[in-house]
C-alpha cells in the first residue's frame, strides 16, 4: 500500500461491500421519518472529526499526564472539550473519555461506590435504563439496586414514595434520569431526598442533555453532584459519553473511567465531542431545543385527537410514549406497521404494562431528528396524521405503502444534513 495520499485507495476500492452499506444506510437515514427519540443527525463537522486521523493516537491518561508520548496536540482537543463541557453545563469538572453513556455510568459506579453497596435507580418498565440496576446488566449484578417507579394514576415519578424507599434502604447513591419518560425531572426534589439520607445524587441526562444545553429542560447543575450523559442523542454529537461533576468527586470519577473501566480514549470522538459542545452553545441550538419540545407537544396533541393515549397525558420533553391499546393494537405490531410506512419508532412497555418488553403496549417516539431536518409544528400535525392513519390500516400493506409515498415526499422537502464526508 502506498503512503502517498494520492495513491491511497478509497473505501469503495478497498471494500466495496462496506462502502455500499454506508451509502445505502445514508439513503435510508434521509428517506425515512427517523423518530427513535435517542437518534439524531450529527453535523458534517462532527462526522469529519470522528473520521479523522486522531483515531490513530494512543492517549491513555489525561491531558498533561499521559502514559504515551506525542500527545501535545491531542491534549489540546481534550482540553477544549473539557472546558466547553464545564462551561455549557455549569459544572466544575468534565470527563469526556467515556466510550458511551453506559461506560459513563459504570465509571461513576466504579469510582464512587463499592460492589454490594446499595443504590437507587428508576425501574426499567417505568422508563429507567438498563444501567440503572437491571438484573441482566453489570450494574444490577455488582450493586444492590433498589428501584423506584411512577405513580399508577399520574404515570409520573412518585417523589414521596422515592423518599420513603430511600429512608428504608439508605442508598449511597441515587440515580435519576430515564430513557422512556416524557416529563421533566425535578432535580431539586431528588437532591432533597438524597440529602435526607446522605446519598450522592447522580443525574443521568443521556436523553435530555441537548434540551438542558439549549435551556429547554431544567438543569441538574447545582443539584446533582455527578451528571452522566450520552453525546449522540438530543446533544447531536458523536456516539459516546461524558461525566460532569463537582470538584469534590473529580478524581474519583476520572479514576473510574481510566484506569477503572477503560483503556485509551478515542481522541477522534473526543474531537467530535468538542465540536458538538461548540455547536450546542449557540443561539441556533437553543432554538433547536425549544422547537424539539414544541414539536413533541404538537405531535402529542395530534395523536391524542386521533384517539391514542399519551402516557402521563402528554410530554414536556422531546419524546412521547404512546399507548396504542385504545386502537386494539400492541406496541410491536404498531411499530412494525409504522416502519412499512417509512416511520421509524420503537415499541416499548408502558408503566404497569401487562405485556413483556418483547411486545409492549406502547410505541416510543421523539422529535430530535425531525427537528434537525427543519420540521416544525405544521409538519408535526402532518406526521401525526400519517401515524394515526398508518395505525388504523396496520393490516393493509398496500395502504401502508401509499402512506409511505407521502412520507417520502415530506422527507424530500426536508433533507437530512449531508451525512458522510465526501
Ligand atoms: C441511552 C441511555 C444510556 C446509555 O447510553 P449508550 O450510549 O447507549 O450506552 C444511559 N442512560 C440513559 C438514561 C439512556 O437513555
Amino acid at each position: 500500500m502506498s503512503t502517498d495520499a494520492n495513491f491511497e485507495p478509497t473505501l469503495a476500492e478497498v471494500d466495496p461491500q462496506i462502502a455500499d452499506i454506508v451509502s445505502r444506510e445514508e439513503s435510508r437515514q434521509s428517506s425515512v421519518l427517523e423518530m427513535i427519540p435517542s437518534e439524531n443527525y450529527a453535523s458534517r463537522a462532527v462526522i469529519e472529526s470522528v473520521g479523522s486521523v486522531l483515531t490513530n493516537k494512543y492517549a491513555e491518561g489525561y491531558p498533561g499526564a499521559r502514559y504515551y508520548q506525542g500527545n501535545d496536540i491531542v491534549d489540546e482537543a481534550e482540553n477544549l472539550a473539557r472546558d466547553r463541557a464545564t462551561a455549557l453545563f455549569g459544572m466544575d469538572h468534565a470527563n469526556v473519555q467515556p466510550h458511551s453513556g453506559t461506560q459513563a455510568n459504570m465509571a461513576v459506579y466504579l469510582g464512587l461506590i463499592k460492589p454490594g453497596d446499595t443504590v437507587m435507580g428508576m425501574q426499567l418498565d417505568a422508563g429507567g435504563h438498563l444501567t440503572h440496576g437491571h438484573s441482566v446488566n453489570a450494574s444490577g449484578k455488582l450493586y444492590n439496586f433498589v428501584s423506584y417507579g411512577v405513580d399508577r394514576e399520574t404515570e409520573t415519578i412518585d417523589y414521596d414514595a422515592m423518599l420513603e424507599l430511600a429512608k428504608e434502604h439508605r442508598p449511597k447513591l441515587i440515580v435519576v434520569g430515564a430513557t422512556a419518560y416524557p416529563r421533566q425531572i425535578d432535580f431539586a426534589r431528588a437532591r432533597a431526598i438524597a440529602d435526607e439520607v446522605e446519598a450522592v445524587l447522580m443525574a443521568d441526562m443521556a436523553h435530555i442533555a441537548g434540551l438542558i444545553a439549549g435551556g429547554a429542560h431544567v438543569s441538574p447543575a447545582g443539584h446533582a453532584q455527578v451528571v452522566t450523559t450520552s453525546t449522540h442523542k438530543t446533544l447531536r454529537g458523536p456516539r459516546g459519553g461524558m461525566v460532569l461533576c463537582d470538584q469534590k468527586y473529580a478524581r474519583r470519577v476520572d479514576r473510574g473511567v481510566f484506569p477503572g473501566s477503560q483503556g485509551g480514549p478515542m481522541m477522534n470522538v473526543i474531537a467530535g465531542k468538542a465540536v458538538m459542545l461548540k455547536e450546542a452553545a449557540t443561539p441556533a441550538f437553543q432554538e433547536y431545543a425549544r422547537q424539539t419540545v414544541e414539536n413533541a407537544q404538537v405531535l402529542a396533541q395530534t395523536l391524542e385527537d386521533a384517539g391514542l393515549r399519551l402516557v402521563s397525558g402528554g410530554t414536556e420533553t422531546h419524546l412521547l410514549l404512546v399507548d396504542v391499546t385504545p386502537l386494539g393494537l400492541l406496541g410491536k405490531v404498531a411499530a412494525e406497521a409504522l416502519e412499512v410506512a417509512g416511520i421509524v419508532t420503537n415499541y416499548n412497555t408502558i408503566p404497569f404494562d401487562p405485556q413483556p418488553p418483547t411486545i409492549g403496549s406502547g410505541v416510543r417516539m421523539g422529535t430530535p431528528a425531525l427537528t434537525t431536518r427543519g420540521m416544525r409544528a405544521e409538519e408535526m400535525k402532518q406526521v401525526g396524521g400519517l401515524i394515526a392513519r398508518a395505525l388504523e390500516v396496520h393490516q393493509d400493506e398496500a395502504a401502508l405503502v401509499s402512506i409511505g409515498a407521502e412520507v417520502a415526499e415530506l422527507c424530500e422537502a426536508f433533507p437530512a444534513p449531508a451525512l458522510s464526508p465526501r
